[in-house]
């Protein structure tokens, strides 16, 4: 999928591929990029490489010249009671985009393994070409897609509130329409000279980009993948998701299962329930079937018609919410049911729209970890 074209003046010292095409062009060592990231992880407080010590001054210059420490800057931001906090971010073009900082403490669960920790949801493009038909973000059509470096900065932003340890790809747009960006992104976060965070501390949720997916776990295998499903058959999955019409049901599946053939991970089914559109026994019971040779946590998300009433579904009935887990318990399907708003914010691909007139209106937000699934 190819993305728009965005006219950008300023690069972001966070975007590596250029910093490596200036130096190479101008024939310096690359041994002084590994330098500069070094340092700038290290004094990312700094917010500046001015007082690096001993590099070269045609390489200071060049920096100096061409690269901003943050292209981006952060407009505002919305607390929830419980912490969980929505970044406003505007981008050198004037774009907005959402990130949110999510927390997390599972250090009474059974195992006693917890730990508390915060994770980030990043975004990944100025909406989304995909129009999924329940998405806010689908809404918007696709503006543009971020670059590697204000995919970093996103990161570098919430360093500023929360020391970030983990990772979700679940904000606007599609990672998997913008991998090349996402993949250098990747990178950096999880290079264990730069950011050194875990990969199995990283998940990208997709819609089901085929051609993209194999790629992905070829890349990086001991990321986590997440998959918006929505649908047990090809016929409803089109009309939840248009683009399922290119990326057929019965392909998709076959992909995901090469993709635990090649990484032995269990995968995430997001499953939005719509009132009587996929959330009957029928539905239950094809999904069931459809995923009973897939080693996967079903994550059930009620849909809200409060929250978005713009889109035309219903919020499904409580006692069909239960009888849809029961039903994949039938099937050894290991299943969570989301409650609230927040919950959708943590897991469900792309369900951030920029709405500025929320901004600073605090909200009770109760949330589940997506990675904490899998272990329930
Ligand atoms: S759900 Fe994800 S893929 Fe679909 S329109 Fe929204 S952001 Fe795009």
């Amino acid at each position: 999928m190819s993305s728009r074209k965005r006219k950008l003046e300023q690069n972001s010292i966070w975007d590596r591929t250029k910093v490596e095409n200036l130096f190479s062009k101008n024939e310096i060592k690359s041994i002084h990029i590994d330098k500069l990231y070094k340092y700038l992880v290290r004094n990312v407080k700094q917010k500046s490489w001015a007082n690096m010590k001993d590099y070269p001054k045609a390489a200071m210059k060049l920096l100096n010249e061409n690269f901003e420490f943050c292209t981006s800057k952060v407009l505002g931001a919305q607390e929830a009671e419980d912490g969980t906090t929505k970044l406003l971010v505007e981008l050198q073009d004037g774009s907005q985009i959402e990130e949110v900082i999510m927390y997390y403490d599972t250090r009474n669960n059974e195992k006693g393994t917890g730990r508390r920790r915060a994770t980030l949801c990043v975004s990944c493009q100025i909406g989304c070409q995909m129009a999924c038909t329940f998405c806010a973000t689908g809404t918007m059509g696709l503006k543009g897609s971020l670059t590697e470096g204000e995919i970093i900065e996103q990161f570098v932003h919430a360093l500023d509130i929360a020391d970030i340890s983990n990772i979700v790809f679940m904000g606007m747009g599609e990672p998997l329409n913008n991998y090349n960006n996402v993949k250098a992104a990747l990178k950096m976060l999880t290079d264990s000279r730069f950011f050194a965070l875990q990969n199995s501390h990283i998940t990208l949720s997709t819609v089901g980009v085929i051609p993209r997916i194999m790629t992905f776990a070829e890349d990086f295998p001991k990321c986590n993948l997440a998959l918006s499903l929505h649908a047990p058959n090809q016929e409803l999955r089109k009309r939840i998701i248009p683009t399922a019409k290119g990326y057929k049901l019965d392909k998709l599946m076959n992909t995901i299962k090469q993709y635990q053939e090649k990484t032995k991970n269990a995968i995430f089914i997001e499953y939005l329930l719509l009132h009587k559109i996929n959330d009957t026994e029928k539905e239950a019971r094809e999904l069931g079937e459809l995923l009973k040779d897939i080693k996967c946590t079903v994550n059930l998300i009620p849909w809200n018609s409060i929250e978005s009433p713009s889109i035309n579904y219903k919020s499904p009935l409580h006692e069909d919410i239960i009888k849809f887990k029961e039903i994949l318990k039938e099937y050894d399907i290991p299943s969570t049911i989301r409650q609230s708003k927040g919950n959708d914010i943590a897991g469900a691909c792309g369900q951030l729209v920029v709405d500025q007139s929320k901004q600073g209106k605090n909200k009770k937000i109760k949330i589940v970890d997506i990675e904490d699934l899998s272990k329930k």
